[in-house]
């Protein structure tokens, strides 16, 4: 399986990942917290290989902000988020598939890079 090279925190909206097999994709921040596989977000459920976004989500100031990433062994990262959350544990084949369902790459990723260049994010 893949591993990434590279994890990055863009901006306040983006993260870029790097892997080792030269793929690079850039997922938005929203995305990962929306897709927060701990227990209190997904219940007991182990995460299966299709992703949903759930019908309800509660929003918090700070939900989507992401404040720091922490490498897990060697096989996953943390997430903390600004609204304090940061029981979330993402390993390589979870951010993979996110990669590949949401991720941008290539014209995509450039796209998001432009966006920044051209002052949208805050
Ligand atoms: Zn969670």
């Amino acid at each position: 399986m893949a591993k990434p090279r590279k994890i990055q925190r863009l901006n306040a909206r983006f993260l870029s990942i790097e892997w080792e097999d030269q793929q690079r994709c850039i997922l938005e921040l929203k995305t990962l917290r929306t897709f927060c596989p701990c227990a209190v977000c997904r219940g007991e459920n182990v995460m299966g290989t299709v992703y949903r976004i759930p019908e309800m989500q509660t929003y918090t100031p700070g939900m989507y902000e992401l404040v720091k990433i922490e490498l897990v062994g060697n096989y996953a990262i943390r997430l903390y988020w600004q609204d304090g959350h940061d029981s979330g544990i993402y390993d390589w084949e979870m951010l993979r598939q996110l990669c590949q369902t949401y991720g941008r790459s290539g014209d995509g990723a450039a796209d998001a890079t432009a966006a920044l260049d051209a002052g949208e994010e805050q």
